[in-house]
């Protein structure tokens, strides 16, 4: 307990977020069922209106993280949706498609095509890569969850490399192009390892589940997340985002 809240102190120190700066919110599923990340369509329909009507601007995740580093932009968020669940095409597609708004969505890719199993046995149908090429084509982005979606802060380095390593080149394979920017950490779990593979592996940067915004100090291996969820309501999904208050992100 004490070494976990002594890492999560470090943690804070050497990455504190900004309180305002622009913002990366966290989706996982779109959907009707019972999981604690689950937004339904509609209440996702009354977000993507919300940002509109706040005149929030909706920016990829790269353009989201630049401005975050120059300090002192005006404010913006990327959206983001872990785990690659397709009902991210059948159910928050159609509003993003309504506003104009481009997202990036993490994949796990030995499970492409598959099912997703929460650690509470719930099961989600993913995403193919045929879907993922063409969501591409119309301006969304991919980024990779791993290989196999594990906690990567209890890997031997080896094994982290491995995932990382083979999640990006097989995303380059079936997606093209020089391959994703952005790793998103399974479970939000890393150690200061696990950053300096990502960087040797050519990512850009790397998503947690940790709260905050991102600013001039953040790490780009360990940027923060707005978690959005199944007990957001659209009051505070407005105050999360107007007043920059965040919260302790739950799992998958
Ligand atoms: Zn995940």
């Amino acid at each position: 307990m004490r070494r976990l809240l002594k890492a999560a102190l470090a943690r804070f120190k050497t990455n504190p977020s900004s309180a305002s700066g622009p913002a990366i919110l966290m989706y996982h599923s779109i959907g009707e069922n019972s999981a604690g990340f689950t937004v339904t369509p509609a209440e996702f329909r009354k977000q993507m209106a919300a940002l509109r009507e706040a005149g929030m601007p909706v920016v990829s995740l790269d353009e989201c993280v630049r401005r975050g580093k120059a300090g002192n932009s005006p404010p913006a968020v990327a959206l983001t949706f872990d785990d690659g669940y397709r009902d991210f095409e059948e159910n928050a597609c159609p509003a993003l498609r309504e506003h104009g708004y481009t997202a990036t969505v993490f994949l796990v890719t030995t499970l492409v095509g598959g099912t997703f199993r929460t650690s509470k046995g719930l099961e989600f149908p993913l995403l193919s890569w045929d879907d993922a090429r063409r969501l591409q084509k119309e301006g969304f982005s991919f980024g990779s969850h791993t290989a196999t979606h594990p906690k990567l802060s209890r890997l031997e380095k080896k094994g982290a490399r491995r995932e990382l390593a083979e999640s990006r080149e097989t995303m380059k394979r079936e997606l093209g192009g020089a391959g994703p920017l952005y790793l998103c950490y399974p479970h939000g779990a890393f150690v200061k390892a696990t950053t300096r593979i990502a960087r040797e592996e050519g990512y850009a940067g790397a998503l947690t589940i940790d709260p905050g915004r991102v600013g001039p100090k953040t790490d780009p291996f360990a940027l923060p997340r707005i978690d959005v969820n199944a007990k957001t309501t659209v009051e505070s999904f407005r105050a999360s985002l107007l007043e920059g208050k965040t919260r302790k992100a739950a799992s998958c």
